[in-house]
């Protein structure tokens, strides 16, 4: 990184010292990575499987190796997938409810424990900042926690009376599910989905995305370390096209819940049909958040820089399209500059960055191939535009001005700390302008005008709309996307929707009347 991270002054000095031990304390925990390439965990046991190839994984921090990890292939995914079934069959399937509560209570006691070691691994093997990943951990051992207390009533229905019958419904787990997960936050998003599948009663086959492959090894472990029965929760690590195709087809597998690309989401749906499994997607985005004159500014502006500037920029629910109305714009632009011109970059584990390197080099690569895009298509590059320092995978905060709807830098998902600002006459033009995309993750609203951020709201393509606020979750809430953005909601009791089957009992009372044939 560029020396002016680190200014020669007192407080810099100290902030260092605290950085080297920061640095000191990675290497211990990430030294088991070394040592060995990393394998599965199936059955209840790490293991190397099939495999005679491995793939190194590196630290955006310098792109140097931290270890390698074997390349799982179809037979490793079929071993998984027997040993998830038994488990199910065997016992995970018809344990009560609150029985797995208690397992998944101690699960969350086990990260919040190893929080700090799940924190430091994820920041560098994904260059998220620390500030975020530490809550990310213990935002896992809240999931664990929120979906252990609904395990208890899991299986719950409805009680539908008729005239002469009584319908009830109960739900049941669908059996092994498979969990393909992305790299931007891999602890907290595996967490989101397995701690549901754990409580509705499915076993689980997960594949974490190959960049960032090491905190499903640690919650692997925690959960068996908490009491998890063998086969209920299994990892085989590999790449996409091999691992997670062959999880896709799997026969044993009931249901994918992925998280991703949309293309991937797409290449999923077609790799599931023949085996006609249950899917929840949910995919890329690239979300407006709509600034009107009458908001409250100073909140809208905190809001805006850190939706987009938060986690990387590498966030599904980025603040990416900033629509400001053109009687503010200008304003509102220069203050937006002013702050990213003072974002910190630097090294993920220093508690005091805002921005760390971006996943890996490839990723780099794209991300910095969008400012001359930028240029070409003729937008203005506000602030930052090019890589930050000399080594890893840094790039400058930016802002372009001067962009219009349908530029590249507006329409693809760019996944990175870099943010197109676009003005708009009014409330028509501003809803207009938030639809005109292929995705329809989130979006955001500014105004102190209730009834227009209402209706604003009804008329945004979107999953999930925020009025006057930043991504704030809510765990009971359903979280998913629409469009390009993804097929099915999870959250609250949404996930037992997925993750579970209704099954309708319909008993008679012996009082109606059976149609009578061959008499
Ligand atoms: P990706 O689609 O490249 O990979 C995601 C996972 O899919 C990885 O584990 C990968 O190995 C696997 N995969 C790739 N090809 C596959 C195939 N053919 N069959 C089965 N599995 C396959 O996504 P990424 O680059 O890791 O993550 C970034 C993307 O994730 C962004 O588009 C982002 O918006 C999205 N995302 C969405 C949400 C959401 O909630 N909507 C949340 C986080 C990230």
């Amino acid at each position: 990184m560029e020396k002016e991270q680190h200014p020669p002054n007192l407080e810099g000095r100290n902030l260092m010292s605290d950085l080297e031990k920061r640095i000191e304390k990675a290497q211990k925990f990430l030294s088991r990575f070394r040592k060995e390439p990393l394998g599965h965990f199936i059955n209840g046991q790490s293991v190397k499987g099939e495999s005679k190839e491995t793939f190194g994984n590196i630290t955006p921090v310098d792109n140097s190796r931290l270890g390698d990890v074997w390349s799982g292939t179809s037979s490793d995914i079929e071993t998984a997938s027997i040993a998830a079934e038994q488990a199910f069959l065997g016992g995970w399937r018809d344990m009560v409810g609150a029985k797995r509560c208690e397992i998944l209570y101690a699960i969350a006691d086990g990260i919040e424990a190893r929080a700090e070691e799940i924190a430091t691994v994820e920041s560098m093997d994904t260059g998220q900042p620390i500030r975020f990943m530490q809550k990310a951990a213990i935002r896992g051992a809240a999931n664990f926690r929120f979906f252990g207390d609904k395990a208890v009533e899991a299986g719950k229905g409805l009680s539908l009376p008729a005239e002469h019958h009584h319908n009830f419904t109960t739900r049941h787990p669908l059996g092994v599910v498979g969990v393909i997960t992305p790299w931007n936050t891999p602890f907290m998003l595996s967490t989101w989905k397995i701690a549901p599948a754990l409580a509705s009663g499915c076993t689980v086959v997960q594949k974490p995305a190959e960049f960032s492959p090491y905190t499903a090894t640690l919650l692997a472990e925690i959960a068996y370390a908490a009491g998890l029965p063998k086969g209920v929760l299994n990892v085989v690590n590999g790449f996409g096209e091999s691992a997670g195709k062959a999880l896709t087809e799997h026969p044993l597998i009931k249901a994918i819940a992925f998280v991703g690309e949309s293309q991937t989401g797409s290449y999923i749906q077609a790799q599931a049909a023949p085996t006609l499994k249950r899917l929840h997607l949910e995919l890329g985005g690239k979300n407006p958040c709509i600034v009107f004159d009458d908001a409250d500014m100073d909140r809208a502006l905190d809001a805006a820089v850190f939706m987009q500037f938060s986690l990387n920029g590498e966030r599904c629910t980025s603040s990416t399209r900033l629509l400001v109305q053109e009687t503010v714009y200008e304003e509102f632009t220069a203050k937006v500059a002013r702050r990213i011109n003072k974002i910190k970059v630097g090294h993920p584990l220093d508690p005091n960055t805002e921005i760390g390197p971006l996943i890996h080099p490839t990723h780099h690569e794209k991300v910095m191939g969008y400012f001359e895009i930028a240029k070409e298509d003729g937008a203005t590059v506000a602030v930052g535009g090019g890589r930050k320092g000399s080594e890893g995978c840094y790039v400058k905060p930016t802002l372009f001005t001067g962009a219009h709807n349908s530029m590249r830098i507006a329409q693809e998902e760019i996944f990175g700390p870099v943010l197109t600002a676009i003005p708009f006459k009014g409330e028509a033009e501003a809803i207009e302008i938030a639809n005109d995309t292929e995705y329809g993750l989130t979006a955001y609203v500014w105004t102190e005008n209730s009834p227009k951020g209402m209706r604003v709201a009804k008329q945004l393509e979107a999953g999930m709309i925020w009025i006057n606020s930043e991504n704030n979750r809510h765990l009971p809430a359903p979280f998913g996307g629409m469009k390009a953005s993804g097929i099915g909601r999870d959250g609250g009791d949404w996930s037992f929707d997925f993750y579970m089957e209704t099954k309708n009992t319909c008993i008679a009372y012996g009082t109606h009347s059976i149609p009578k044939l061959g008499i």
